[in-house]
């Protein structure tokens, strides 16, 4: 697998909802993620539909480029998203044998940092838990 820490194409896996962005997963009733086979490009019909429901960054998941220094979870001296390592930390699964079928991996940035450990705890992120982790909320 090819390792796109410096790769200014990678994705962020924990995007916002907005015109462009990839639509990968979905939050089913247990409140874990089931991913699509493809990821989709939503537009501003999808995002308005989408808002008609509770907020749209609670039931999906969505990745698009990683903004890296403009992104506040950058760390500039380790070059890397900072989210992720706080999501092994908070969540503390551990990294399993099988990873589940993810259709970004070749191109996200948790994975090209943490390999399976990231993907162990993803299914359980949805962006409102981040936000919280953070601070945000
Ligand atoms: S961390 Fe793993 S499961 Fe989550 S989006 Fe990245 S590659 Fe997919």
């Amino acid at each position: 697998m090819e390792n796109n820490k410096d790769n200014s194409s990678s994705y962020c896996p924990s995007y916002t909802v907005k015109p462009g962005a990839k639509l990968y997963g979905i939050v089913n009733e247990n409140g874990f993620i089931n991913y699509l086979k493809s990821p989709i490009e939503i537009n501003q019909d999808f995002i308005e539909e989408a808002y008609k429901g509770r907020e749209p960054e609670k039931r999906f998941r969505f990745a698009g480029n990683c903004s890296k220094s403009g992104c506040n979870q950058w760390n500039g001296n380790s070059k890397e998203c900072g989210l992720v390592d706080q999501l092994i930390d908070i969540i503390g699964n551990e990294e399993s044998m099988q990873l589940q079928d993810c259709p970004i991996r070749s191109k996200c940035r948790w994975f090209s940092q943490r390999k399976g450990l990231a993907c162990a705890q993803c299914n359980e992120v949805i962006r409102d838990i981040e936000m919280k982790i953070i601070g945000v909320d």
